[in-house]
């Protein structure tokens, strides 16, 4: 059991979610013993969540992307300055879904990273490597590229004001989370790459398939600093269970 660690417990609610959920979040969510939530909703609804009264005491909510550049004809995009003005206060980039199906390159999400950091926005960088790259024996490869771009864009001075979520991606929506022990293994691979830089502390995030019956093992991992949860984030019973299960 570790008594030290405090958790951090980032919600990605994808394209889900309506003013409705956002009502039944603010009248439900319990503010957590120790630790921290952030809540990540369709940007349409950041503001929504950034100003109800309750919410606003304990929760910081944050965007899911955010475009590179600071203004300009870029139409469909938000840029991070922005978000700060909405009330956001951090912004996810690199998510894996957005990696694959919006065909993001990791010199792309560099430039998403630097806006972020600029705009004074913590970035929460997303990394992890598909199935086939893990039967490859390539996760610590994939992993390491993806952050030393970051990492050499903005200057390793910029990343620690960052978090970091390894999220492999056959664990994303699956049902199929890593092991705890596969999970710790790549986050001490994440910390050690980090190091090479210099040793300041960076939260590490896990996110794929967290849920109430297998949060509690992941967070008795050392290098495991809190979760990036997608699906079951949307209820919020079930997301007062899962901190419950690490904050008691
Ligand atoms: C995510 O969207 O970042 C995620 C981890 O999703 P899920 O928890 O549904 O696997």
């Amino acid at each position: 059991m570790n008594q030290i660690k405090t958790p951090l417990i980032v919600a990605n609610w994808k394209m889900n979610g309506n003013q409705l959920l956002c009502r039944q979040f603010s009248e439900t969510l319990e503010c957590p013993a120790n630790g921290e939530v952030w809540i990540a909703p369709p940007s349409l609804y950041l503001e929504t969540l950034a100003v109800d009264k309750k919410l606003r005491n304990f929760v910081r909510v944050g965007v899911q992307n955010v475009y590179g550049k600071s203004s300009g004809a870029y139409t469909g995009e938000v840029a991070a300055t922005m978000v700060r003005e909405s009330g956001g206060t951090f912004a996810i980039v690199g998510h894996s879904e957005r990696r694959t199906q919006f065909n993001e390159s990791d010199s792309f999400i560099a430039q998403k990273f630097y806006a972020s950091i600029e705009a004074d926005l913590i970035p929460i960088l997303c990394v992890g490597e598909s199935l086939e790259e893990r039967e490859a024996g390539l996760t610590y490869a994939v992993v390491e590229q993806q952050l030393t771009e970051v990492i050499d864009t903005s200057g390793i001075k910029y990343f620690h004001k960052s978090v970091v979520a390894y999220e492999p991606v056959w664990a994303i929506g699956t049902g199929k989370a890593a092991s705890p022990v596969n999970a710790e293994e790549v986050h001490v691979h994440i910390r050690q790459v980090i190091a090479k830089y210099d040793d300041q502390f960076i939260p590490i995030l896990y996110g794929g398939s967290v849920n109430e019956n297998n949060v509690g093992e992941l967070w008795e991992q050392h290098n495991i600093d809190g979760f990036l949860i997608g699906g079951a984030s949307l209820n919020p019973h079930t997301l007062n269970s899962i901190i419950g299960e690490i904050t008691r």
